[in-house]
């Protein structure tokens, strides 16, 4: 489909797409680049691509596809080192939870005849690096790609195919609205568990080895998305400012309402409350995007150890 992709960053994203593109074949070369020396001779020592260089410019020349698999934060810095590389009829795309400043910032930089298609691969762990990733990433999972409606449909069906080679279902929607749903599915979940970790940690009369050593599974499962890259959550947060705190908005109320439940003893609106949400956790189990296995499916081998 593709003759030449470069991934720009090969961290977990970026190697989890030069994994499955080796596997599943949807472009003949890949190209690595990326910051560090360090991580380009990890990515290479892994075997994730053809072509290895620190050169961003270089890396996308000749490129039909390049995706910047970086911290959002950087991408303007990254679209200074490649635009004048970039092939007339090429698709720049992205994999950056946010769309909208994602858009604003890379639009002007955008040189004529290139098809800029931004995307959002919905699927990721909490680890990072070109060790992290793995080719089943986005088998079953969502991506959605959010393209100006002036953007030519030829180039959209392109990368709709190229994330469906990789196992991705793919859905075509406006940036903005793709930026409120992540705030309530992904953004606001990821700024709880940072907030509550850290509550937890700083309390006096809690040490933090009994944190810990005692944490129960709701805790532990806060612990796992708290432990999420602080660079790439720093600019989620930065960058999607305005639909992250509408969402907290709605969050509070609603926290202040199971708040005052609790002190009236309505236990009637709990119940209710819970029924509720136990729904949604059965609907996502459903659609199968996620496991029904108990401890959401992690291996027993995974069981604490005694001390
Ligand atoms: P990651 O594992 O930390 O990898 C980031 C990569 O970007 C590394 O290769 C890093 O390379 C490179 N990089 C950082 N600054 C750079 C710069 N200035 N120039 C060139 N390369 C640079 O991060 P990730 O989890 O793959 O996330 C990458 C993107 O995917 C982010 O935009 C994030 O929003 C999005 N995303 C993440 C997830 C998730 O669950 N993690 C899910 C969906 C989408 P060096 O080591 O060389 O600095």
């Amino acid at each position: 489909m593709f003759e030449k992709l470069t991934l720009v960053g090969i961290g977990l994203i970026g190697s989890s797409i030069a994994r499955a593109g080796k596997l599943k074949g949807p472009a003949k070369t890949i190209a690595i680049t990326t910051r560090k020396a360090a991580t380009l001779e990890e990515a290479r020592s892994l075997g994730l691509g053809d072509i290895y260089t620190l050169d961003a410019a270089e890396a996308v020349e000749g490129a039909d596809l390049v995706i910047l698999c970086t911290p959002v934060g950087v991408y303007a810095d990254v679209m200074q080192q490649i635009r004048g590389q970039l092939a007339p009829g090429a698709i720049l795309s992205d994999v950056g939870s946010v769309k909208g400043q994602v858009m604003k910032a890379l639009e002007p930089l955008m040189p004529q005849g290139v098809h800029f298609i931004p995307g959002h691969p919905i699927a990721g762990t909490e680890h990072s690096g070109p060790s992290a990733g793995f080719p089943d990433l986005f088998v079953g999972r969502w991506c959605v790609l959010t393209p100006k409606p002036e953007v030519d449909p030829v180039a959209v069906d392109r990368l709709v195919s190229f994330w469906g080679a990789l196992g991705s279902n793919v859905e075509v929607m406006d940036a903005a609205h793709h930026d409120l749903v992540l705030a309530i599915t992904s953004h606001v979940p990821h700024l709880i568990a940072y907030n509550i970790v850290g509550t937890a940690d700083e309390l006096g009369e809690v040490t933090s080895s009994e944190v810990m050593k005692f944490s129960a599974g709701g805790f532990r499962d806060f612990t796992r998305i708290a432990a999420s890259d602080p660079t790439m959550w720093r600019d989620v947060f930065l960058s999607n400012k305005d639909a992250v705190l509408e969402m907290l908005g709605t969050f509070n109320e609603d926290l202040s309402k199971l708040t005052r439940a609790m002190r009236r003893g309505d236990g009637e609106a709990l119940f209710e409350h819970f029924t509720r949400t136990r729904a949604i956790r059965r609907g996502i189990v459903e659609i199968g995007q996620d496991s029904a296995a108990p401890d959401f499916g992690r291996l027993q081998t995974n069981a604490p150890k005694k001390s």
